[in-house]
């Protein structure tokens, strides 16, 4: 294949992105249709690989680097999966079913599939030219913040989020020195219950960790020691190494400049349609129903890109299955896996099940009527492969049960309602 500058290639199927959404939705087609044209077009040089190890196991080894590849080069040349890698697609033209490349060259489509993820949020505070603000998100981000953390050396991390944490968790293990700068009043907020973020924020305290909560930084700026020195609207950071894990933005601007409908990602139906009908979009950067919370939501998890992705390749292919999978994120931090299913967004009352004090409990947001909106669980996924199920069937719980370790699931469930047979 000529893949060249300026050169012209056709395919049947053309995805735009090659991390995991891009990666699973070329697989899923070559499995199901052997015979059809897959085309996976990155921007990165690397190999597609799955972003959850980066900011765990992948920052305190090189080894394991090769964990999250999942798929080696040969794989791609045995299911005919060819890729275009280190190559940046700069405009869709959609009458023509044609992607321009920034480098001149440009691509014919059948059916396109947008998986362009997203991409951290910058600071917007002031940073000064000699400063070096890491963020987290690429391999190649990885790589230069494990050269940085070394035994003894002191890490500042500006945002108490899940990259920030995790970040926090891997520097510690390292013997860093660590200090996490929060602007909001706790830890976790987006996606966690206080209780919770208050067990998490514990934990880290004993690893040693020190906490910045309720300040806000106000500039970065690298001083004559070489010394990073983080000002806060109260007192300040001085650091050999800073880290802004504050959040990501989904990667739009070519959904939005060829004119396909983005609200906060790419909107696209159940089914992983856009407003196109040539054109799907899956992972990270779509904007898709939930109908637990009854509006549109994005989310970046791994199970997203694991699974909405294999909707689109089936839909792209003429089949019509829906994704409707439950919000689901996990997070490792030292010893403990910390995993939430559902909604804390949605207005209900919390309940704790065990000791949030202990490694081992959960943390359960119910309905009016014992609806399960969410549950997050440490060190406990079995509570959640439960609550899977009863979130799916509809179960009712009784509070006053579910606060009782003693009683199993089901029977914190009152009479009438069911479980799913299935997880
Ligand atoms: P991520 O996946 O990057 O961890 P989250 O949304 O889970 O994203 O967490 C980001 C955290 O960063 C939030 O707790 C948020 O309050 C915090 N944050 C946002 N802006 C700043 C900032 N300028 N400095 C420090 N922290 C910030």
């Amino acid at each position: 294949m000529n893949t060249g500058p300026k050169s012209t290639i056709a395919a049947s199927y053309v995805i735009v992105g090659a991390g995991q959404a891009g990666r699973r939705a070329a697989e899923t087609i070559k499995e199901l249709k052997p015979d059809v044209d897959v085309l996976l077009i990155g921007d990165e040089e690397h190999l597609p690989y799955d972003r959850p190890p980066l900011s765990k196991q992948v920052l305190l080894n090189e080894e394991h680097e090769e964990g999250a590849f999942i798929r080696k080069r040969e794989f791609y040349e045995t299911s005919g999966i060819r890729l275009l890698l280190g190559r940046s697609v700069q405009s869709i033209d959609r009458d023509a079913h044609r992607i321009y490349l920034t480098d001149g060259g440009h691509v014919i489509f059948g059916k396109l599939l947008l998986a362009t993820g997203s991409r951290s949020r910058r600071l917007t505070c002031n940073v000064g030219e000699a400063s070096k603000v890491h963020y987290l998100r690429s391999l190649s981000d990885a790589r230069l913040l494990r050269k940085e953390m070394i035994d003894g050396r002191r890490i500042a991390i500006l945002g108490g989020g899940f990259i920030g944490l995790e970040v926090g968790a891997a520097a510690r293990a390292l013997g860093c020195d660590v200090t996490i700068v929060e602007p909001q009043e706790r830890l976790l907020k987006r996606s966690l219950p206080a209780i919770l973020a208050s067990s998490v924020q514990k934990l880290h305290e004993a690893m040693g960790v020190r906490f910045l909560i309720g300040r806000t930084p106000v500039s970065v700026e690298r001083n004559g020691d070489n010394q990073e020195v983080v000002d806060l609207d109260v007192g300040v950071v001085t650091a050999d190494v800073v880290i802004a894990g504050i959040g990501s933005q989904p990667n739009t601007e070519l959904a939005e400049t060829a004119g396909l409908e983005v609200e906060n990602g790419i909107v696209v139906d159940t089914r992983c349609r856009t407003c196109d009908p040539d054109i799907y979009a899956a992972g990270d950067v779509t904007a898709h129903f939930s109908s637990l919370l009854g509006r549109r939501v994005r989310i970046e998890a791994w199970q997203v890109a694991e699974y909405q992705s294999v909707v689109a390749a089936k839909n792209m292919l003429g089949d019509d299955q829906e994704y409707e999978e439950l919000p689901w994120l996990w997070s490792d931090q030292y010893q403990w896996n910390i995993q939430a299913l559902g909604s804390f967004d949605l207005p209900g009352e919390i309940y704790v099940r065990g000791d949030s004090a202990s490694s081992c409990f959960s943390v359960w947001n119910v309905g009016p009527e014992g609806q399960v909106y969410a549950v997050a669980a440490v060190n406990n996924g079995r509570d959640i492969s439960v609550a899977r199920r009863l979130l799916k069937g509809g179960a009712r719980l009784i509070p006053s049960k579910l606060q009782q370790p003693a009683l199993s699931l089901r029977e914190c469930c009152s009479g009438h309602t069911r479980m799913a047979s299935t997880p």
